[in-house]
């Protein structure tokens, strides 16, 4: 049984994620020996009351649970093949909550168990605020005995924890549900336009589709014009929320896995390629929502 008593965490990898879930674990009595290559992510997390120390290895060798919040699978891997694995006591648990390639998280998981290790890829959603709030979803993917001795701290840092297959497969959940919100936050955005160049209002629209089949998250809930749900990103001038940069970082997981394995996903391939162009043209700060202004002016003038 994973307890504050008997389980000591290295968390490497404190940004705007690890560090409010590394916080978390703290707060539930948990020693958490620290580590992020950048200096204000270490002052924030002694703040917060984790060990910070001197290397992701010295994380390592001291912990029973490795936790990782990186932002690729590169990271990932060249941190387990660097020292990382191999600084640990035999049998140490690996947890990766970053959003990576399945094959790289099927590879991290050979690594970990080649090296004598136990591991599960653990991605989450909820956003910096379900961080800090602790009530992050999390994904995972791995043995059952892995996830059991996992769910404790991913329940600390979570309020839905899901065990959804073996290796790699929490990962291909993560990737799936944003391929859909992607897809689904297009689809909304072009139909607002098109019902605005028809004479069509957008609180009319709202109000027949969201009692329709039009029906989805993306609408109700996190609606990408202003006015019909007053806390979407729409209201506040399209800041995160989710930012294009991160939702055209997950459609690309999700097209590299539609090509990998042969599905023919058109509309996933196209969500990767409309999230790409307008993150370059916006800088990608923008939350994933302002598609719609983009689609927009494209269809202004014709
Ligand atoms: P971030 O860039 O804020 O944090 C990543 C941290 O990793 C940085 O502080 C960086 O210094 C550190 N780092 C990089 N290489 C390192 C190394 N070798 N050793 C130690 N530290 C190292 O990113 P984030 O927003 O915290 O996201 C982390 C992961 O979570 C990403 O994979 C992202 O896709 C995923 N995610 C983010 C969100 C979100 O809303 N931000 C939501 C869900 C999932």
């Amino acid at each position: 049984m994973t307890t504050p008593e008997n389980t000591t965490i290295g968390f490497v990898g404190l940004g705007h994620m690890g560090g409010p879930m590394a916080a978390n674990l703290v707060k539930a009595g948990y020693k958490v020996l620290g580590f992020d290559l950048a200096p204000a992510a270490l002052e924030q997390a002694t703040k917060d009351g984790a060990t910070v120390v001197t290397s992701s290895d010295e994380a390592a060798a001291a912990a029973d649970v490795v936790i990782t919040m990186l932002p690729s699978g590169k990271h990932v891997i060249d941190l387990y093949n660097g020292g990382l694995l191999a600084s640990a006591k035999p049998g140490t648990l690996f947890i990766d909550s970053s959003t990576i390639d399945v094959a790289d998280a099927k590879t991290a998981n050979e690594l970990a168990v080649a090296a004598g290790h136990r591991a599960v890829d653990a991605p989450v959603s909820g956003g910096v605020a379900g961080a800090a709030a602790g009530t992050l979803a999390f994904m995972v993917g791995g043995s059952e005995a892995d996830f059991e001795s996992a769910k404790p701290l991913l329940d600390v840092m979570g309020a839905k924890v899901v065990h959804c297959g073996g290796a790699g497969v929490g990962q291909a959940a993560k990737i799936c549900n944003n391929m859909v919100l992607g897809i689904s936050m297009i689809a909304i955005s072009e139909a607002f336009v098109l019902g605005e160049k028809l004479g069509l209002t957008n609180q009319a629209f709202f109000d027949v589709a969201s009692n329709a089949s039009g029906q989805c998250w993306s609408l109700t809930t996190y609606c990408p014009v202003p006015g019909p749900v007053p806390t979407s990103p729409a209201n506040k001038d399209y800041q995160p929320g989710f930012a294009t940069a991160l939702m055209h970082k997950d459609l690309g997981l999700a097209a590299n896995a539609l090509r990998a394995n042969g599905v023919d996903g058109l509309l996933g391939l196209h969500a990767e390629e409309i999230y790409n162009r307008f993150k370059q043209e916006s800088g990608g700060g923008l939350d994933f929502s302002a598609i719609v202004t983009d689609i927009r002016k494209r269809s202004e003038g014709a």
